[in-house]
């Protein structure tokens, strides 16, 4: 897989058309991404398979009723005392914070704690292969970046994706 350095707002605006052609009406797709960020060293080939992982499985998780499924791409400067410096072991500095939330059905703990396993999945056969979050994990530890999740049953789950700011982390 080859990194390059590149503008993230570039990359997931490609995938986010073509889910926009495929999310149903009901789901409130509100995609923000900032104009004034740092460029990352990324793949665009797994940015993209990321975005796509991540956003299938936020449509999925609203079991076919109205919501609202945001996508968030931002400057974050990871500050020593956060906490998601614990939770993802990143170093203090720069980042790209990419953020897929959504108002579906949120997890259990006892899921929470299983969703980066490969295969793992609570979707009936055919449904899912329960590869898209262990893909995702694995895409993000080659980025020397991090993924962190955050998620209410019945309230709905935000993943947090963290990308090194070229020149300044990692
Ligand atoms: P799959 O989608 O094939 O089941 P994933 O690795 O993409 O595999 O996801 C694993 C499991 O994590 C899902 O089966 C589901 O239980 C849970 N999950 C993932 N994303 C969400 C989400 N946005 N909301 C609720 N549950 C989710
Ligand atoms: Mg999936």
């Amino acid at each position: 897989h080859q990194r390059v350095t590149l503008q993230l707002r570039h990359v997931v605006a490609e995938p986010i058309k073509l889910l926009r052609a495929t999310i149903p009406a009901m789901i409130d797709f509100d995609v923000s991404l900032d104009s004034d960020l740092p460029v990352v060293q990324a793949d665009p080939t797994q940015i993209h398979q990321v975005v796509m992982n991540l956003c299938t499985n936020a449509a999925h998780a609203m079991h076919g009723r109205p919501g609202r499924l945001g996508v968030k791409l931002e400057k974050f400067l990871m500050d020593p005392r956060q906490t998601e410096v614990v939770a993802a072991n990143l170093k203090p500095g720069l980042y790209v914070r990419l953020i897929v939330s959504d108002t579906g059905c949120g997890m259990e703990r006892s899921t929470l704690e299983r969703i980066f396993e490969p295969f793992f999945t609570t979707k009936g056969p055919g449904e899912g292969t329960g590869l898209g979050l262990s893909v995702v994990h694995g895409i993000m530890q080659s980025h020397e970046g991090a993924v962190t999740v955050h998620s209410e049953p019945g309230e709905g789950t935000s993943f947090h994706l963290y990308f090194p700011a070229d020149g300044t982390a990692a």
